[in-house]
């Protein structure tokens, strides 16, 4: 499936909630696979439905041990990035415990090539449905947690460049050439001053 980028009015709109019986249809299972591919080839962390021109309240997360195998430790358990098994988040409620005061660097498959700095939360209570249409609890802290924020925020058509730092928006080209290495305090203090 092709997924859409920034401009597409889809991207803006609030997505429509699913009910249990149209879950448990065979269209939206069969949605659930083909998203888990697109998420695979890309790839992605998260791919949420708008991203592929659907205004719809889903979204699919996963993130392999095999995303973290070339990542040093320290950098690992600064994100505090952990796998995550493939699941389904559905007609999602999110509430931030906290503030949204943890800083890092994240990016979009609907902004092909660019990274910025955006402050989330740490922790997060998703009440949502799974990919059956049972009610689900989710708590999540760290990178998980960054990932369901980013995700719930496309059914909502909020992208991550409206919670962005706007003057740390670069290129991921640019990120790995001059970047990649540095701390987020030394970047606050070269981009924000
Ligand atoms: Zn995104």
């Amino acid at each position: 499936m092709k997924i859409v980028q920034v401009g597409e009015a889809v991207l803006r709109q609030q997505a429509k909630a699913l009910t249990v019986e149209e879950i448990r249809s065979r269209e939206t299972q069969e949605l659930i696979e083909w998203m888990r591919e697109t998420m695979h080839d890309a790839p992605g962390v998260g791919l949420a439905a708008p991203q592929i021109g659907l205004g719809l309240q889903l979204a699919v997360i996963e993130d392999k041990p095999e995303n973290m195998k070339d990542a040093p430790a320290d950098l690992l358990k600064e994100r505090e990035r952990k796998p995550v098994p493939f699941h389904v988040v559905i007609n999602p409620m999110i509430s931030l415990e906290g503030a949204a005061d943890v800083e890092f660097f994240e990016g979009c498959l609907s902004l092909a090539g660019f990274t910025a700095m955006v402050p989330r939360a740490r922790k997060v209570r998703v009440d949502c449905l799974d990919h059956k249409g049972n009610a689900k609890v989710i708590e999540a802290s760290g990178w998980y947690a960054r990932i369901l924020q980013h995700e719930i925020d496309h059914l909502k058509g909020t992208v991550y460049i409206d919670r962005m730092y706007p003057r740390t928006l670069m290129t991921v080209d640019n990120f790995n050439r001059h970047w990649k290495s540095k701390s987020m305090a030394e970047m606050k203090k070269e981009f924000l001053g």
